[in-house]
């Protein structure tokens, strides 16, 4: 049995950044994580020496939360920031689109229709409350701005990709918190400028996790959290693969229908059905390494419905191919429901699919090209977010008075992001200190005491 002040549950980027801050301000924590690496959605896999995201992940300049994280471990010098070039394929062509003057030479759209798209995201930036968009769909606010044409090239088949069935729902918020960030990571020069950090995103992690253990938490990998205990409309603790851990607060930082069925011993039925709510995507990601470059696009869009992916994904146009001994990465992504045949097929069906797609849209692609590949599947990897989206959302405070919710499905308006899971899991963990009396410093490894 195990003792913490705080428990929290998972050890993604909410989880870490929430029990470091707790364990900052003076608090027991014991994080558990089911996986036997932390990270979570930006956990990572070994590509020759140096570990990579399962899922393909940068952070945008404006991505202030992280920022101030990676300051405050003193590591700052660690990010990378890089301009990137963005691209869209359609209709067999590839368009590069990273900045105004691209817009201004994309072709498929007739000239006023290429200011139109320019002008969407002035509009987005003039919407000072996004309160005002929670009844209106993505597709009604864009065609309002841009009209049915740029609507049909450029947005729709962005939605569709990125939300399959569920594109007619997506709340105009979504886009326009996307159009909203990515104006605010661009450079002088209006190009997208994109940040990464040293050693990738697994590095970052094992700093977190470093300082955790130093001030005296405990981070438990392979260590899966069954069920949330209570009593006197208390929870007591976390019943966990390895065993119990008492507990004055616990933090579930893990997807809303996982924390659903934690809590289904400790709260009201009512309460346990209020979270499973909101509806997610998964999404797989077949991470190719390649002997050759495919192109010098970091992002492509595609907006060819014929295409089976929503983005390709060339990672080492923004960390050099030379990080991974001259291999160049390359994602593919795709969102869907877990019950789709792609994200059902064995991996080795799936690589064989992914490459098919590719060849048809590079035919030089050779799959002699391909020196090894690697899928990645995610249960819950995107919230939803439809109309009136917040009336979904669960307070970060639960049921029970000591009991928190921090999750990806609770970031709003913006969309999910590891900066947003850092600033979730801070507040989080300053929700806690404000209720929960600092007890534990004899508890505190003995060169830790009197530190704080
Ligand atoms: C394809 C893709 C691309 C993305 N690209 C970017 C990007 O470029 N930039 C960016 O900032 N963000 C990106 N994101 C989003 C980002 O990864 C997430 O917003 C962020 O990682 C969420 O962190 P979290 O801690 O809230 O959730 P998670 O990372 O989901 O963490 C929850 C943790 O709980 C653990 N867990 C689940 N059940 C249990 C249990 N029973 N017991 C113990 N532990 C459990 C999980 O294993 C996991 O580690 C991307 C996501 C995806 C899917």
């Amino acid at each position: 049995m195990r003792k913490a002040d705080v428990a929290v549950v998972g050890a993604g980027f909410t989880g870490l950044a929430a029990a470091l801050e707790l364990a900052r301000t003076g608090y027991k924590v014991c994080v558990v994580e089911k996986d036997t690496e932390a990270g979570g959605l930006a956990g990572s896999f070994r590509v020759g020496g140096e570990r990579l995201e399962k899922f393909y992940h940068h952070w945008f300049a404006s991505d202030a939360d992280m920022m101030a994280l990676i300051r405050s471990l003193g590591r700052e010098d660690q990010i990378l920031a890089r301009p990137t070039r963005t691209g869209m394929y359609y209709a067999h062509r590839f368009f590069r689109l990273s900045g105004p003057k691209d817009v201004l030479c994309f072709t498929p759209l007739s000239f006023v229709n290429r200011l139109r798209l320019g002008y969407v995201a002035l509009a987005a930036r003039r919407v000072k409350d996004w309160r005002q968009l929670e009844s209106c769909t993505a597709k009604e606010w864009l065609v309002e701005h841009c009209g049915e044409e740029v609507y049909r090239v450029v947005w729709e088949p962005l939605l569709v990709g990125k939300f399959g069935v569920y594109a007619a729902e997506v709340s105009a918020v979504w886009i326009w918190n996307k159009l909203k960030l990515r104006g605010g990571s661009r450079g002088k020069a209006g190009q997208e400028v994109l940040a990464y950090y040293r050693g990738g995103f697994a590095a970052l992690v094992d700093e977190i996790v470093a300082q955790i253990r130093q001030l005296g938490g405990e981070v438990l990998l392979g260590c899966a959290a069954e069920s949330v205990t209570s009593a006197d409309e208390k929870v007591t603790g976390v019943t966990t693969s390895a065993g119990e851990i008492t507990a004055r607060a616990v933090l579930l930082t893990t997807p809303l229908p996982v924390s659903a069925r934690l809590l289904r011993d400790a709260c009201s039925a009512q309460y346990v059905e209020s979270l499973r709510k909101i509806r997610y995507l998964s999404n797989i990601c077949i991470v190719l390494e390649l002997s050759r470059s495919l192109s010098s696009t970091y992002w492509l869009n595609v907006n060819d419905p014929s295409f089976p992916f929503v983005a390709v994904i060339e990672h080492t146009n923004f960390e050099p191919a030379s990080t991974y001994d001259g291999r160049h990465i390359v994602y593919l992504s795709k969102y869907l429901p877990p019950e789709d045949a792609l994200y059902r097929m064995s991996d080795g069906e799936a690589v064989k699919f992914a490459m098919a797609a590719l060849k048809r849209m590079f035919p030089e692609f050779e799959a002699a090209w391909v020196t090894n590949s690697t899928v990645w599947r995610a249960d819950y990897s995107q919230p939803i977010v439809g109309l009136r989206h917040s009336e979904l959302i669960p307070a970060m405070q639960g049921e029970l008075g000591n009991l928190y919710l921090a999750a990806m499905g609770q970031v709003y308006p913006e969309d999910r992001g590891t900066n947003y899971a850092v600033r979730n899991g801070v507040d989080a963990a300053k929700k806690i200190a404000v209720v929960l009396p600092l007890q534990s410093a004899i508890e505190m490894p003995h060169s830790l005491n009197g530190a704080f």
